[in-house]
């Protein structure tokens, strides 16, 4: 198997989700899907009412679109032209529209693309190849561990980005507390959605190698989606508030999530 995210040949079986295989990349670090459906079949999946249709809790999306951005506002000037790659339904645009950027999206559903347009926001299946240098900022929020081939991906947003442009990237994080407790039933652990499982070191050299440069790569114990399971606030509640109190130096790992900061060089 070649290692998606740094090209290497030296990768292990790791273990079997959902009738996929995921393996690890001995260089880098990467998790990753080793047999990705065609896009055609990805495409399906996404489809999916339980995937596409998922009711969540309108104050706890916004509250959490919200805590995002705060992580972020120091990089985001006034009246940015802003991409967020894999919006989903488009919340983060509609806040950012209203604090006075641009903003617009890429999602594979066709349904989240008519719901943005009922909203009146631009959400296109893909990116737009005749936008070159056109952003200031990219987001791939919870976004970047769907992603097929992330090299391809990263190249065509670096030029779609504006030279000193920002990536602003939030994925699950490998190495987390989650994992060790949880192992292969961590909910984040779900191919075929998310295919590429990043760990610090992994996420550095994909970046780099990309021609990024990094700002800031840390670990969140609080990741942007707070809640992320379809059931009960309650039990969600009582769920975070476990976890939370599992001392960490008990177990030697790191929060749920990766925040990241890249420049384009
Ligand atoms: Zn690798």
């Amino acid at each position: 198997m070649i290692c998606p995210a740094c090209l290497s040949k030296n990768t292990a079986y790791r273990f079997d989700k959902n009738g996929f295989r995921i393996e690890e990349c001995k260089k880098c670090g990467l998790f990753f899907c080793s047999k990705v459906p065609t896009a055609e079949k990805l495409k399906k999946y996404y489809e999916k009412d339980e995937y596409c249709c998922k009711k969540r809790n309108a104050f706890i999306v916004k509250l959490e679109n919200k805590y995002f951005l705060r992580r972020f506002r120091k990089y985001i000037k006034k009246n940015s032209v802003i991409l967020d790659y894999g919006c989903g339904k488009g919340e983060l645009i509609e806040i950012l529209n209203k604090r006075g950027h641009y903003a617009e999206g890429v999602d594979l559903s066709q349904r989240n693309k008519e719901i943005g347009r009922k909203k009146g926001i631009k959400i296109n299946s893909g990116l737009d190849p005749k936008k070159k240098r056109a952003y200031d900022i990219i987001i791939m929020r919870c976004s970047l561990e769907h992603m097929a081939e992330p090299i391809l991906l990263i190249n065509k947003l670096k030029n779609a980005l504006k030279d000193g442009g920002y990536l602003f990237i939030d994925v699950p994080n490998i190495n987390s507390k989650d994992f060790k407790v949880h192992g292969k039933n961590w909910v984040i652990v779900c191919p075929p959605y998310h295919l590429l499982y990043f760990s610090k070191k992994s996420m550095n050299a994909f970046l780099k190698n990309n021609g990024f440069k990094i700002i800031k790569l840390e670990d969140s114990k609080i990741p942007s989606y707070i809640f992320p399971f379809n059931t009960p606030l309650i039990f969600n509640v009582f769920i975070k508030i476990a976890y939370l109190m599992i001392p960490s130096s008990l177990i030697k790992s790191e929060g749920s999530s990766l925040m990241i900061i890249a420049k384009k060089c």
